[in-house]
């Protein structure tokens, strides 16, 4: 079995880049480890509306609703309200995950790309040293699937990073673990997508209500790991869920638990190799949202691929392009989230409250970027200031320099 590419995982940044480098002529097959795309879901399902702009996806049985923006609540309840168009990577869109995912294996297939499904890589396939695709296992049987390009697009628990020498092992500092119900019967006629922060509601992370629907919505938390204990993320959305009178009806139709990398990128490309979507580790350390990323990086990936295919040439001085044009896309902003969130982390839930009282008013140009770190800067009392300039004078240094 040769062909020019393989992609292990069928996610959307393993589909967007097998497109991309079958559009421009390689010959690629993608296996996956599940028996059907996009299932199970594994996604608050949010995602911004400049993916119109992008022609990813055709038609809109992929949209669920379509939002007027976010609402962020701090733990005393004040409310910041922000525009659909200036509220980040998850709000725009609330999407059908499953059928999202589906839509965009279907436009790679119409590429020419071929998928073999209940198929999990074990191995990189190496010859003298060199990558020469992956060894494969479907039910009993075990084979080689040679390529020239090995797409590791396998998703949070990412090996192929691994096999290849890259660190990608996530820090427990690093990972959000997350549960959500879809709920049914729930009161939210408002197309926001709402986010309530606070230590005692989710500590390093928050609780959502995406709604889905008129009457459903996907309600789930994400808490950091390195606060967090078995079950505790589980814990505290039920108990988030019994206090809040929209849910008192309401009964869930789905339940699912999962993990988000909040991490700096991780080095994406060696000979014969590229890391794309979360195994790259393309997510916004502070929304948590990997989708529009996926899109992006997938895009890039896969015409480099192509390119490197054309000239025959795999090697990391080729492939680096890849590297380089996410860096200048979307990978910059990435890294100014982390440091923006090691410094979120360590407010306190008077000091979030007093910021919320003072920012409800304020219009940002996004929410989640260096304009709120601006806004935090002028609005906290100088006490605080001065403190987290004592503890984050470092990182205050590398976001602007950014
Ligand atoms: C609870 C939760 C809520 C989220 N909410 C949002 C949100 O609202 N908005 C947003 O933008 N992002 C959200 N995210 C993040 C988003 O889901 C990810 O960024 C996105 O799925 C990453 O896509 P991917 O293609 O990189 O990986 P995945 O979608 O994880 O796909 C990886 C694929 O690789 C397959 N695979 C893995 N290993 C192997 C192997 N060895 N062999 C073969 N196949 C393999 C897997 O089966 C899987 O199908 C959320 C994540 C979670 C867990």
């Amino acid at each position: 079995m040769k062909y020019d590419v393989v992609v292990v995982g069928s996610g959307p940044a393993g589909c967007v880049t097998a497109r991309f480098a079958a559009e421009n002529g390689a010959k690629v097959l993608i296996i996956e480890r599940r028996s059907e795309v996009g299932v199970p879901v594994l996604c608050g399902e949010g995602i911004s509306r400049k993916i119109d702009e992008w022609d990813m996806l055709e038609g809109d049985r992929w949209v669920a609703g379509r939002m007027d923006g976010a609402r962020i609540y701090s733990p005393d309840g004040t409310k910041v309200t922000v525009s659909a168009d200036k509220a980040g990577n998850e709000t725009g869109y609330v999407i059908y995950r499953d059928i999202f995912d589906q839509e965009l294996a279907r436009r790679a297939v119409k590429a020419g790309v071929k998928i073999m499904m209940n198929t999990m890589a074990i191995s990189l396939l190496k010859k003298n040293d060199k990558i020469k695709g992956v060894k494969a296992k479907r039910f009993d049987e075990e084979f080689d699937i040679e390529a020239d390009i090995v797409v590791g697009a396998d998703g949070v628990e990412s090996k192929i990073g691994q096999w290849a020498g890259i660190k990608t092992i996530l820090n427990p500092k690093d990972l959000e673990t997350c549960a959500q119900y879809t709920l049914t019967n729930v009161d939210c006629k408002d197309a926001y997508c709402d986010f309530y922060l606070g230590k005692e509601i989710a500590p390093g992370g928050y609780v959502w209500v995406f709604p889905k629907t008129k009457d459903t919505a996907n309600v789930g938390i994400g808490i950091l790991a390195s606060l967090s204990e078995a079950g505790m993320a589980k814990k505290l959305l039920d108990k988030f869920i019994e206090n809040d009178p929209r849910f008192k009806n309401s009964e869930p139709i789905r339940f699912l638990a999962g993990a988000v990398p909040v991490a700096n990128p991780v080095e994406t490309v060696r000979d014969n190799l590229i890391l794309v979507g979360d195994a790259a580790r393309h997510v916004d350390p502070i929304t948590g949202g990997g989708l529009t990323h996926c899109l992006e990086g997938g895009k890039i990936a896969g015409e480099i691929i192509a390119k490197a295919v054309k000239q025959k040439d795999f090697s990391k001085e080729i492939l680096i392009e890849y590297e380089n044009k996410c860096k200048e896309s979307f990978c910059q902003k990435i890294k100014r989230n982390y440091l923006v969130k090691e410094i979120l982390l360590d407010m306190d839930d008077k000091t979030l409250n007093y910021l919320a009282h003072e920012l409800k008013d304020v219009k940002f140009d996004e929410i989640s970027t260096y304009g709120l770190v601006k806004e935090l800067a002028k609005k906290l009392p100088l006490s605080t200031k001065l403190k987290a300039l004592i503890k984050h004078g470092e990182k205050i240094r590398e976001i602007k320099k950014i």
